[in-house]
C-alpha cells in the first residue's frame, strides 16, 4: 500500500472543482490558519463549508458541529487542521462519510492513514495548504491557454507522468497486472480526463459499470474485452466505445501485453462491481462466461 501526492492538475481540479468542504479543527482564534482558511474560502462564494469543532457553537455565522459523524450530506473534501498524530484516530470517520478528497494541511502528515484512504477511493492530498493552492490554480486557471506537448521518455512512458494504484474501490480487488497513468486532466468539472492503461501478458481490469462512458483506444499489444453481453478482438488502433452502464472487463493476450489510451470526463461515478445475481445473469450466456474474470487470482 502506497500513498502518493495528486499532481499538480489534480490538486487544481480539487480545488476549483469541490463544493462541500468539513473543516475539522475550525477554530474562531483569528490568530489561527484555521479560521484564516476559512474565511478566506466563505469569501469565495463558491463553497458550501460545515465546521468541525466539539468547542465551538459557531465560526464565521457557521454552526459548528461536533464531530465528522453528524453530517449526513455527502462532502468533497475534509480539510484537517490537527496534528499527524490525531489522523489516525480521525481515519474511521473518514473512511465512513467517503468524501472524495482528504485533504491534511501544511505540516500535517500521516502516509499509513493516507495509504488506507487512498486505498478506500479517496484521494489524499498531504502538507498542503487549501487557500494557498486554490489562489494558485485560480490565478493559473485565468491565463491557462498553453499548449501541452507530453514528450515519451521511452516507450508507452512519458516524461512527468507516474504510475497511480490501478484502482481503488470497495471490496475485494477483481483486477491483475494493470497500471495507470494520467495524462492529461483538465481543471474544469465540465472537463475531460485522458489515461493510459497498461495490462501485462495474461491481466485483466475491474469487471464493472458506471453511468460514466469510456472511449478506448488500444495503442500496445494485443488483447480483447467485453462490453455488456459483446466481446470484441482488441488491436492497436481499434476504438471501443464502452456505453452508460455497460458492464465491461478488458483482458490483456496471454502472451503480449494491452495497452490502451482511455477517455473520461474529469467529473464521474464510482464504478459497481457485480454482485452474484449478477454475474449468474452474465454467465447465462457460454461465451460471456468464459470471459469474465472475478478474483485477483485470475479464472
Ligand atoms: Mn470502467
Amino acid at each position: 500500500m502506497v500513498w502518493s501526492q495528486p499532481s499538480t492538475g489534480e490538486i487544481d481540479a480539487i480545488v476549483l472543482n469541490s463544493k462541500r468542504l468539513a473543516i475539522v479543527g475550525a477554530s474562531n482564534d483569528p490568530g489561527r490558519a484555521s479560521n484564516q482558511v476559512l474565511k478566506y474560502l466563505l469569501d469565495q462564494g463558491c463553497f458550501e463549508i460545515s465546521p468541525i469543532n466539539p468547542n465551538e457553537e459557531n465560526i464565521h455565522g457557521l454552526k459548528s458541529l461536533p464531530s465528522l459523524k453528524e453530517i449526513s450530506t455527502k462532502i468533497d473534501v475534509v480539510i484537517v487542521f490537527r496534528r499527524s498524530e490525531a489522523i489516525k484516530e480521525l481515519l474511521p470517520e473518514i473512511l465512513a462519510l467517503r468524501p472524495r478528497v482528504l485533504w491534511l494541511q501544511l505540516g500535517i502528515r500521516d502516509d499509513d492513514s493516507s495509504a488506507i484512504a487512498n486505498q478506500s477511493g479517496i484521494s489524499v492530498v498531504q502538507d498542503r495548504c487549501f487557500k494557498i493552492e486554490h489562489a494558485r490554480a485560480k490565478h493559473s486557471a485565468q491565463d491557462s491557454f498553453r499548449p501541452i506537448n507530453l514528450a515519451q521518455s521511452e516507450p508507452f512512458r512519458w516524461h512527468g507522468v507516474h504510475e497511480h494504484i490501478y484502482k481503488a474501490d470497495d471490496g475485494p480487488a477483481t483486477f491483475k497486472d494493470v497500471s495507470r497513468r494520467k495524462l492529461f486532466v483538465e481543471s474544469a468539472e465540465s472537463g475531460i480526463e485522458l489515461r493510459y492503461f497498461e495490462i501485462a501478458p495474461g491481466g485483466h481490469t475491474t469487471l464493472e459499470k458506471h453511468d460514466h462512458m469510456h472511449l478506448v483506444i488500444p495503442i500496445r499489444g494485443r488483447g480483447s474485452c467485453l462490453v455488456e453481453n459483446q466481446i470484441f478482438e482488441l488491436s492497436i488502433n481499434d476504438m471501443i466505445h464502452v456505453p452508460s452502464w455497460a458492464w465491461h472487463q478488458f483482458r490483456a493476450a496471454e502472451d503480449e501485453f494491452l495497452g490502451f489510451l482511455c477517455l473520461v470526463k474529469v467529473d464521474r461515478d464510482r464504478p459497481t462491481l457485480p454482485d452474484e445475481k449478477d454475474l449468474e445473469l452474465m454467465r447465462q450466456d457460454a461465451q460471456v462466461a468464459q470471459f469474465i474474470r472475478e478474483k485477483q487470482t485470475g479464472n
